[in-house]
């Protein structure tokens, strides 16, 4: 270990079960954090200020005014060019910690996504904000032998579940995916950051932890900062007879056929991923656009324009966010009139 590293790491190191041996597992450790909203930015943060060496962030979207409030990694400037989330956060990371690698992916997290993944990580941490992503990485974390760390949170209250092939998963505990609505979400109930900052020490705690190879905690973590309540429940501690992935070998969230249109969490956009389309050139694209659409901005990392009441942000390879529509059917129609 470098001098500039025992220095930087002195306080961690001195933590009972690191030192010098665990900063080195840290050092040569591999997270995928799939999410960079709230919960993923805490989390990338404090992990690569702990020097896990590297990290790969996955995120479909781009940074908007109304997340600044919350999302820890971003600035002003990241809202007003409306950057991808990934490569914002992976440029204010690169600042904190040169030694840690950061990998950003632009992207949806879907079962491909997954499977192409340059290298396997030795963990994944959720920082999403819909359960068809969890109960997407629950599946792929169990069929590869991953460990994974499941997390939420909205209003003033979180939860947490760490998951590993000894215990329970999350279909365990809940066998299919709550309805959004049931639960609630940042745009209806709201979100104070300072559950986000609970739930995300729980996690990041015990992402620490199962990288140094100790016990993890068991049981389902929950807070409500306002009511001042901390408690780890002991509920699905070992895996259900029933469940279809633990105890049936299936993997449902893998085998389903992709959604081709997704309505975002709570926000009037949809997403656009056509599978089969052809590779989409962004400075190609904006050129043909020219003249038809209203403010057309072409970056490195995307195409954005204002036309038929929506706008449109538009990624390399044709995935395209559109906002101002909710309808996924009428969001393929503007998607196919204009991108195809
Ligand atoms: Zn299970």
């Amino acid at each position: 270990m470098s001098k500039q590293a025992a220095h930087r790491y002195s306080r961690q190191m001195r933590v009972v079960g690191i030192g010098e041996d665990g900063q080195a597992k840290l050092a040569g450790a591999t997270v995928l954090i799939v999410g960079c909203g709230a919960l993923g930015t805490h989390l990338a943060d404090t992990l690569a200020r702990a020097g896990v060496g590297s990290i790969h962030l996955c995120d479909r979207d781009i940074v908007e005014w109304s997340n600044l409030q919350r999302q820890i990694l971003f600035t002003e400037h990241d809202a007003a060019e409306g950057l991808p989330k990934a490569i914002a956060a992976r440029d204010h990371l690169a600042k904190i910690n040169s030694d840690v690698t950061v990998t950003a992916h632009v992207a949806d997290c879907s079962a491909e996504f997954l499977k192409a993944l340059p290298e396997q990580p030795d963990l994944v941490l959720d920082g999403t904000d819909n359960f068809p992503t969890r109960y997407l990485l629950n599946d792929w974390c169990r069929q590869q032998g991953i460990p994974w760390i499941y997390a939420g949170a909205v209003g003033t209250e979180g939860a947490s579940m760490v998951i590993t092939a000894d215990g329970a998963c999350l279909r365990c505990l809940w066998p299919t995916a709550p309805a959004q609505a049931d639960v609630g979400n940042c745009e209806t109930s709201g979100i104070l950051a300072s559950a986000i900052t609970a739930v995300t020490s729980f996690q990041s705690a015990e992402a620490i932890k199962l990288l140094l190879g100790m016990e993890k905690t068991a049981g389902v973590f929950t807070c409500d900062v306002f009511r001042g309540n901390y408690s780890v429940l002991p509920l699905a501690v070992q895996p259900a007879a029933d469940c279809v992935v633990c105890n049936g070998g299936n993997y449902p969230a893998i085998t389903e056929a992709p959604t081709t249109a997704v309505t975002l969490c709570g926000r009037d956009a949809v997403q656009i991923d056509p599978p089969d389309r052809e590779p989409l050139d962004l400075a190609t694209l904006a050129s043909q656009l020219k003249g038809s659409v209203e403010d057309l901005v072409l970056t490195p990392h995307l195409v954005r324009f204002a036309v038929d009441g929506c706008k449109f942000t538009v990624f390399p390879g044709g995935r395209a966010l559109l906002f101002g529509v909710h309808d996924p059917l009428r969001a393929r129609a503007l998607y196919d009139r204009w991108l195809t």
